[in-house]
């Protein structure tokens, strides 16, 4: 039997497991799904292909997807997931640093992969419509990479990005820039048997940045930022999370802070039931903890990340340091990590209590990491 959009709609969209990435959207060979308010919606007839399912990274298993990507899995000490080695990084270009989240690297990499011919474009996530609101954008210049460096700490469609870089922009070579869970939805792509392999095909290169986890725009910037604080989002230079702070940097006012802890009532599901922290999926993955402010860690975890961050490092777009060189190292990584695996399983096992069905992508690890925590 077919696992078409009716069974996508019974396990992951209806009991509020959906991601809102757009995959299976990007992946209907019919065109019929659509996102309304983040969420697919059917806006024609279902041919019952089964190719929304089958890309759908809830749907996954993750383990299986991890084995197709590095030959094996991560074993019980490989807590940051499967990595061949880690670094502290900066980006040299000035115009780079006052822009990015934290030492550039994402942004420095792909410019210089830009630069050097490796890709033809990048998806990335900018705010082009609404301040702060992601949206995916195909990258094929410096100056669109530049506008869409920083961090916007809610989830995107990004894998709509996908389809138009490959329909639109025609490229062939593509760097994908997601969340955790985004990088999943591209793996499931690549190592599922019904694929859309146009999609899947085109992307050279995953770069996956670290996650605790996101924050609804509706709920939490329109409702908390702007309805109760007062702020308006179109004002903010920048949000960050930083020890224990998620801090509101506004033009000409000061800056304003809250506890990280209090976030957390507004994370959605999908979120609260992810135990990737560190894109442990990626070619290579980048982020702030683990590394001294203003640079970023980054793990290259397969023969393309090495040679992409080789590459960049080569072409002069970074400083680069062992991150055995500097404090706090790969045990921050190590320890967001484990938090966040706890988290999840905790709210796994909440919803297993309430009798909810878990998606396969939780289900398929949960057991494992309950051995490793
Ligand atoms: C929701 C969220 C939570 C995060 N939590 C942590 C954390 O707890 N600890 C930690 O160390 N790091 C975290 N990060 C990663 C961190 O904020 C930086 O993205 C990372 O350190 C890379 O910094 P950079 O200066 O190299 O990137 P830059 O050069 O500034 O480039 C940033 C890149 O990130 C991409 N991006 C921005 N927003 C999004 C988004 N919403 N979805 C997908 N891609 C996006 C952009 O496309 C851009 O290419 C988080 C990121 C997000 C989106």
């Amino acid at each position: 039997m077919v696992e078409a959009f009716g069974h996508l709609i019974k396990i992951v969209i209806g009991p509020g497991f959906c991601l809102g990435c757009g995959t299976c959207v990007a992946s209907c060979p019919f065109s019929v799904l659509e996102l309304v308010d983040g969420k697919p919606t059917l806006k024609g007839r279902c041919e019952a292909c089964g190719m929304c399912f089958n890309q759908c990274p809830q749907t996954a298993d993750f383990k299986e997807v991890e084995r197709h990507v590095f030959g094996r899995n991560a074993t019980e000490g490989e807590v940051v997931g499967i990595y061949e080695r880690s670094f502290s990084s900066k980006a040299r270009d000035a115009g780079i640093l006052v822009r990015c989240q934290d030492g550039g690297v994402v942004t420095a990499l792909l410019a210089a992969l830009l630069e050097k011919d490796f890709i033809d474009g990048a998806v990335v996530t900018g705010a082009p419509d609404l301040p702060w609101f992601p949206k995916p954008v195909v990258a094929t210049t410096r100056e669109d990479l530049l506008k869409c460096a920083g961090t916007k700490y809610s989830r995107g469609a990004i894998s709509t990005g996908l389809r138009d870089a490959v329909d639109l922009y025609k490229c062939g070579r593509v760097a994908f820039v997601g969340m955790p869970c985004q990088i999943r939805a591209v793996r499931r792509m690549k190592s599922s048997t019904l694929a859309v392999y146009r999609l899947a095909d085109a992307v050279r290169i995953c770069v996956g940045i670290f996650c605790v986890e996101a924050l609804p725009y509706e709920v939490f910037f329109k409702k908390v930022v702007e309805g109760q604080l007062g702020i308006n989002l179109a004002d903010v230079a920048k949000f960050d999370i930083k020890h224990g702070k998620f801090v509101i940097y506004r033009r000409g006012e000061p800056k304003r802070e809250l506890d990280v802890g209090a976030l957390r009532q507004f994370v959605d599901t999908p979120c609260k039931i992810c135990f990737d922290f560190a894109s442990d999926l990626a070619d290579i993955s980048v982020g702030a903890v683990g590394s001294p402010l203003g640079y970023s860690t980054v793990l290259t975890r397969t023969p393309i990340g090495e040679e992409a961050f080789e590459l960049a490092k080569s072409a002069g777009a970074l400083e680069v340091r062992p991150l055995k060189d500097v404090k706090p190292g790969i045990e921050a990584v190590k320890r967001l990590s484990l938090k966040k695996m706890r988290e999840a399983l905790e709210e796994i096992g909440r919803q297993q209590a309430s009798g909810q069905p878990l998606p396969v992508a939780v289900e398929s690890v949960s057991s494992a990491f309950k051995h490793e925590t």
